[in-house]
């Protein structure tokens, strides 16, 4: 059992309008940490240049603002925290676990092993068998991206509404990348090294980010930075049963705020959630005593036309 303050967080990727789906994430991340006087910080993920804008970051906080979501801390920027990020790196790299991939996309996935749950290629570590020399040859002509080595090893937790979870990180995903060939770092590192600097004991967020907690647990332990326990939340899905996307115009908030007011957003997520029994319009607010993990579904929630 956790004892201390509750510090939970918004973590938007800034690259478009916010749609139905991060909405969802927010209200109820909100939700958890309010609901039990805790605090909420906010980081702008941004770290991609190709996909985030200042402007849109800018916009994420209005529309939470809009919302009735708010925050306390002064937002962080993934990407003013580089250095920090390069430091976690060589931290990693001091322990031997950081090696260069030369592979190119195609190559990765003909690299592949059969795909791990969340869909995505499991890595045959090619790339961590080469000699120095076949190494030396490869940066004369390519930029690698830069992969950590996983261990053979089972990592387990239990999530806060999902229950008990298990990967074997070799098995199940593979050395992953931890900045790309172009210098980026990835998101696996920068979410452990800011969650932990930022005080963060709770994180709470769509269910697509599930199978990242292995791997995020693993790096905080040999950064050894502090667990915060995870909830992931079902997925709002569009009538077709896909994940909603940022591609999904209709249900970005640009369009919802056309057809509807803050507390009538608010009141289908709550009545979505099973905080309340009927899709009344309400505010964030108005929902704090009546949020509870036990009333949260565990399944995908499919959205009516
Ligand atoms: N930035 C991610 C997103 O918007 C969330 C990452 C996280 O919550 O760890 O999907």
């Amino acid at each position: 059992m956790r004892t201390g303050k509750t510090v939970g967080r918004f973590a938007p990727s800034p690259s478009g309008r916010m749609h139905l789906g991060n909405l969802w994430s927010c209200l109820l991340a909100w939700l958890a940490a309010r609901s039990v006087s805790g605090e909420m910080v906010l980081r702008l993920e941004d770290l991609d240049p190709d996909r985030c804008r200042r402007e849109y970051c800018d916009q994420v906080m209005r529309d939470l603002e809009w919302l009735g979501l708010d925050w306390d801390n002064t937002p962080v920027y993934q990407s003013q925290r580089t250095e920090i990020y390069a430091q976690a790196f060589r931290e990693l790299e001091g322990q031997g676990l950081i090696y260069p991939c030369f592979c190119t996309r195609a190559e990765r996935l003909a690299a592949s092993a059969p795909h791990r749950s969340d869909g995505v290629a499991v890595y045959d570590g090619r790339c961590g068998r080469l000699t120095a020399a076949e190494r030396e040859k490869l940066f004369q002509t390519r930029c690698p991206a830069w992969r950590v080595r996983v261990p053979e090893k089972e990592t387990a937790f239990t999530d806060l509404l999902q229950g008990p979870f298990s990967e074997n990180l070799a098995r199940d995903c593979g050395d992953f990348i931890l900045r790309r060939s172009d210098g980026v770092y990835a998101y696996q590192l920068a979410v452990v090294v800011d969650d932990a600097l930022m005080g963060v004991t709770q994180v709470v967020r769509g269910s697509d980010l599930l199978s990242s907690v292995p791997r995020q647990l693993w790096l905080q332990d040999r950064l050894g930075l502090p667990y915060p326990e995870y909830g992931h939340l079902p997925l709002l899905l569009a009538p077709d049963g896909r994940r909603l996307a940022k591609r999904d115009r209709d249900q970005e908030l640009g369009q919802l705020q056309q057809r509807y007011t803050a507390p009538e957003i608010v009141g289908l997520l709550a009545y979505a959630a099973r905080l309340t029994d009927r899709p009344a319009p309400i505010t964030p607010h108005e929902l704090i005593p009546l949020f509870s993990w036990e009333k949260l579904p565990k399944e995908d929630i499919v959205l009516e036309q």
